[in-house]
């Protein structure tokens, strides 16, 4: 499981160190920037799970940088806002911020801010390929809304498949990505699985998703 990434946007030194040890010593990976056209360089230069973003700040204000930040992407971003700021929220809410939280914040607040803004990305993440359907938050499988039950290894190798859908991978990498790199063993147990995971979302279906590739492993497309 990859650290959840957050970018730090606060022109306020002393606060955005802060921030960047508490969500550090959280087990958070963190990037700071100090001004608006900063953090648009870093926003578009990696990937972030979370934008922390001040409203107040030189350059470009936070608003602004909402609103690029909104063109092209649906991260949640939690606005930093001072008390007397009543406005800057509403405008925060109405450009899609996630959330805001008034400064001076309490720490354990905004951390609880912060974790329920990344669950409800994983939430609404749900995996499809034709009519099959996974939520990953309850782990629920079905194929044209009819439920389907799959053993944990059967599911996990479900989600690689649908996770990397119409890229052909090979034995060895659904063996290291769904078993891991410790497995003991020959890449039979690839077919093995791919066959009970077949049985139960293709088999009773028209249209099979699974799809082999003689001589080099697996795919899962529409078509
Ligand atoms: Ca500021």
């Amino acid at each position: 499981m990859n650290k959840p990434r957050i970018l730090i946007v606060e022109d306020e030194e002393r606060i955005a160190r802060v921030l960047e040890l508490e969500l550090e010593h959280e087990g958070y990976e963190t990037k700071k920037v100090l001004d608006g056209l900063d953090a648009l360089g870093a926003f578009r230069a990696e990937p972030f799970d979370l934008v922390l973003l001040d409203v107040m700040l030189p350059g470009l204000d936070g608003m602004g940088v909402l609103r690029r930040i909104r063109q092209g992407s649906d991260v949640p971003v939690i606005m930093l806002t001072a008390k007397d700021e009543v406005a800057d929220k509403v405008t925060g809410l109405d450009l899609g911020a996630s959330d805001y939280v008034t400064k001076p914040f309490d720490m354990d607040e905004l951390l609880a801010r912060i974790r329920a803004a990344l669950r409800k990305t994983v939430q609404s993440s749900s995996l499809s390929a034709a009519d099959l359907v996974v939520k990953e938050e309850s782990r629920e499988v079905t194929r044209g809304g009819q439920a389907i039950e799959l053993t944990p290894r059967e599911y996990d190798l479900l989600i690689y498949l649908l996770k990397n859908k119409r890229h052909v991978l090979s034995r060895e990498q659904l063996l290291d990505g769904v078993w891991g790199y410790d497995y003991y063993g020959d890449t039979n147990v690839v077919d093995v699985y791919i066959r009970y995971v077949r049985n139960k979302i293709d088999k009773p279906f028209e249209l099979p998703l699974i799809h082999t590739v003689r001589g080099v492993g697996y795919v899962l497309k529409e078509s």
